[in-house]
């Protein structure tokens, strides 16, 4: 019997565990008006227009889940279905999400930790979001998908569209880096390089919608990315013994991931697992495109479009932000902060991090790194507080260090060119 249900298991299926799948998944709720919407079909924007985000009833899932039985479950975020929204194990879209690591760096004496989100398919944390995102996406009908991106989070639904067997469009600007559009095509995505930012490739695909029958998968304009990227703080808090850190500093660019953190730290505390103790959220932008920084910095709640903007860490290059109420409020509740760094710094980050501890930061991820140095600087972070870095790419879909020696001649090798004896 079992034989015949592992053989007919549909190729989407997650990784084998304990079997039992139950999701307290209730409703959606208006992120501003707190209007219910059902969940019953696929949705976008709320009737105001804003960011819809899903409910749980978390008072029975407290009652039928503890943190010993998620501690028998296998290492991927599935192991906390109770608290995302896809409704059975076969409605699963899944490309092995396993969990992160976390790095200690040398230089934070075991208190500075790097949550190095490199290691999940496609190479970046967008897989959790996608994640969740293409699994509610194909179990509601839908059969072609677009995004606007700067790169991951196209690679991302690519990947999982031709897992699904869906279609997916993918618009990303110019600047986006080579290795990114490669993986795009090569998942068979249908991609546009748009002389533009990314809202620009935005307002393609919300033209686009009714004419290509695509279901946009944009950046808070549907809710169940931010269900699937709610796992890296379930994770952290998971993996530092359900006790979270004093610091966060996540590189923001439409700002889902500080969004879903923080909501994943409400639910927890829901369930009983954490207190009500936060870690201080803080916003790391680049200096060429930091609209969150500029916001943060006059007190508004709202944030203005960034003309011009450019960095080297393309995955921050967001102009404009759709949740920029919500990343403000977090940043304000956790009594955190937003901040910039240059290129520059951020490429020393990068630099520094490679050589001094064999960790791959993107730059984004190095920009993280920076915002760190400047803070424990002025003081704003202490030695002895513990400090988490989300490195939330590869590094090696970035261009990379290219001045390598070159021995012309492998018979007459020349050793002083070589190194110093030992
Ligand atoms: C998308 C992306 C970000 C920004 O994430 P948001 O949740 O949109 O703020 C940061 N770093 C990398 C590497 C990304 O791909």
């Amino acid at each position: 019997m079992t034989g015949t249900a592992r053989a007919t298991r549909p190729l989407h299926a997650p990784m084998p565990d304990d079997g039992g799948w139950t999701s307290y998944f209730t409703h959606l709720e208006c992120s501003v008006t707190g209007e219910r919407i059902a969940a019953d079909g696929l949705r976008g924007l709320s009737p105001a227009g804003k960011p819809l985000l899903a409910r749980y009833d978390l008072a029975a899932a407290r009652r039928r889940v503890d943190r010993d039985m998620l501690a028998q479950r296998p290492a991927n975020m599935w192991r906390y279905r109770e608290l995302l929204p896809v409704p059975h194990a076969d409605a699963c879209v899944t490309l092995g999400e396993t969990m992160t690591p976390l790095i200690a760096l040398r230089e934070g004496g075991g208190r500075l930790l790097v949550k190095d989100e490199g290691r999940l398919p496609t190479g970046s944390f967008k897989a959790r979001g996608q994640a969740t995102a293409m699994s509610m996406a194909r179990h509601f009908g839908a059969r072609r998908v677009a995004i606007p991106t700067n790169g991951n989070a196209g690679g991302a639904v690519a990947a999982y569209a031709a897992r699904a067997g869906m279609e997916a469009w993918c618009f990303c600007p110019m600047e986006t880096p080579a290795a990114h559009v490669g993986e795009m095509l090569g998942f068979g995505a249908h991609v546009f390089r748009v002389a533009g930012m990314i809202d620009d490739c935005g307002a393609i695909v919300r033209q686009g919608v009714e004419r290509m029958g695509w279901f946009p998968l944009s950046t808070m304009q549907e809710p169940y990315r931010v269900e699937g990227k709610k796992t890296m703080g379930f994770e952290l808090a998971e993996q530092l013994g359900w006790e979270l850190p004093d610091v966060i500093i996540y590189a923001t660019g439409g700002g889902t991931a500080l969004v879903a953190m923080w909501k994943a730290f409400d639910e927890l505390e829901a369930m009983g697992w954490i207190g009500s103790a936060r870690p201080r959220m803080v916003a790391a932008q680049a200096t060429g495109c930091a609209p969150i920084v500029r916001a943060w910095s006059a007190g508004e709640r709202q944030a203005t479009r960034w003309d011009n903007a450019h960095t080297v860490a393309a995955g921050i290059r967001v102009p404009a932000v759709l949740a920029d109420f919500m990343v403000l409020d977090v940043l304000r509740d956790s009594h955190g902060w937003a901040e910039a760094v240059s290129d520059e710094a951020i490429l020393a980050s990068q630099a520094v991090v490679a050589a001094s501890d064999g960790v791959q930061m993107c730059p984004e991820g190095a920009a993280t790194h920076a915002v760190y140095r400047a803070a424990l600087a002025r003081g704003d972070i202490s030695r002895d507080e513990r400090v988490v870095l989300f490195n939330c790419a590869t590094g090696l879909k970035y261009p990379m260090p290219d001045q390598a020696g070159i021995i012309a001649d492998p018979g007459a090798v020349d050793w002083t060119a070589i190194g110093d004896p030992l």
